[in-house]
């Protein structure tokens, strides 16, 4: 496979607040990263005339790990704008659940593909996806080059119930670890008020065949939390334990209202937690103790949630709100750092999906996701500290280039793996069909 180098940028390794290399090196070989860091400081092999096939010239440009978006409904793109400035119990039953009873396979592959090509456009090389018609999710990932955790969405009971979970499987098997190893699984009970504890325990079985995490929704809002307490006297942690889902890794989305005794469960749990600002914001439901999660020593990572209700995929507006929202709710400006918000979107955010082996930093053996931002252009100049360049005003435009797997997916901000105006097109066309049918 091809060998790159990447010369004369401003490499962020990601591994602490001081690993900041102007002028740093980084080379990669096999879809891999074989040195990242000051260029004087690499082995004299990748240094030698010839040694990359391609050489990427990056002065002015900050040169850093793929973002990764850690819960998302990527399909969801297709109801972007269709219903807003609602209550989510409301859109959901009211909007997007009896339209989300029409998709089709082929909405969600170009929807989900949609979704790539935004998300790679802003620099995000991996989300965590909760879905239907996963097979198609999948797809449209493998051919836009992009990698993803992606999860059959299980909800309801009884044959509902025993057919998602049996989708899931087949999900599992055709698709766990394919596309060169960018397409992972979890299982994905919707949340903890959608599905009893008889099936919550029978998705703890299931992780425990497949060897796979949980993404699931958590306390997203104050009414679930008094929903689960009238209907089973317990929080939404209580059940997940006691339903034996925490003898995984469990990635939380929202995470929002947990008591003091629920982050202790889910910290000795080694669960994670999947922080969505501007989706909780929009819907109202508060913000999360971010702040405090970290404390009980539970890996934040951040994520957009599905564009029906976040409107996006980018997820640096989740960078600046994430920063901005702790200091506000903290009274201190220095609670949470530049360096705490795009650590979050990085390296935290590839920790809470389990990927920290793989991604999330730029260190040697990790697989080559990582982003170019122009900071030459006018809204980051000049560039006194990158990480305040990156938390608080780089925005999805300012990404030019992006590889994932050693692969460059966005040359000069346009997609080189698929025609970025036929995914358009057709997912305009296939949403209008879908909102039609409604
Ligand atoms: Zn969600």
């Amino acid at each position: 496979m091809e060998r790159i180098l990447i010369t004369g940028g401003t490499v962020l390794t990601m591994t602490g607040p001081d690993a900041v290399y102007e002028g740093g090196l980084v080379a990669i070989e096999d879809g891999r990263i074989a040195y990242a860091g000051p260029a004087q400081a690499a082995p004299a092999e990748v240094r030698a005339p010839g040694w990359a096939q391609r050489t990427i010239e990056a002065t002015g440009r900050l040169v850093l790990p793929g973002l990764v978006n850690t819960h998302t409904h990527a399909a969801m793109v297709l109801l972007r704008g269709y219903a807003d400035d609602m209550r989510l119990m409301e859109w959901l039953e009211t909007k997007i659940w009896p339209v989300e009873a029409n998709l089709t396979a082929e909405d969600v592959y170009w929807g989900t593909a949609l979704a790539c090509l935004e998300s790679l456009l802003a620099g995000v090389t991996t989300f965590n996806d909760m879905y239907f018609f996963m097979a198609d999710a999948a797809r449209a990932v493998a051919d836009t080059g992009a990698r993803a955790v992606l999860s059959r969405g299980i909800i309801g009971s009884g044959e509902d119930f025993r057919s998602r979970l049996a989708d899931a499987w087949d999900f599992y098997r055709a698709w766990h670890g394919k596309a060169d190893g960018r397409v992972l699984t979890m299982l994905a009970p919707h949340a903890p008020y959608t599905v009893a504890p008889p099936e919550l325990e029978k998705v703890a079985e299931a992780a425990a065949e497949m060897g796979v995490g949980i993404h699931i929704h958590l306390v997203e809002t104050r009414d679930e939390v008094e929903l689960l307490r009238q209907r089973y006297g317990k929080t939404a942690f209580e059940i997940i334990r006691d339903a034996g889902l925490t003898r995984h890794p469990v990635v939380g989305a929202h995470c929002v209202h947990p008591t003091d005794a629920d982050m202790e469960i889910f910290a000795a749990a080694g669960g994670r937690v999947a922080h969505c600002p501007v989706s909780n914001l929009k819907l109202a439901c508060g913000v999360a103790p971010i702040l405090a999660w970290r404390r009980a020593g539970v890996p934040v990572g951040l994520g957009t949630d599905g564009a029906a209700s976040a409107n996006q995929m980018s997820l640096w507006g989740e960078i600046r709100l994430a920063a901005l929202l702790q200091k506000n709710a903290s009274g201190d400006p220095r609670a949470f750092t530049a360096y705490d918000a795009v650590h979050a979107a990085t390296a935290g955010g590839a920790r809470v999906l389990g990927l920290e082996d793989r991604i999330g930093t730029l260190e040697p053996g990790k697989r080559a996701d990582l982003i170019l931002v122009d900071a030459r252009r006018p809204g980051l100049t000049p560039v006194h500290d990158p990480f305040s360049i990156l938390a608080y005003s780089t925005n999805p435009g300012d990404v030019e280039t992006v590889l994932v797997d050693g692969r460059v997916v966005v040359e000069d901000r346009r997609l080189t793996t698929m025609d970025a105006a036929e995914i358009t097109a057709k997912a305009a066309e296939h949403a209008r069909r879908l909102v039609g049918a409604a």
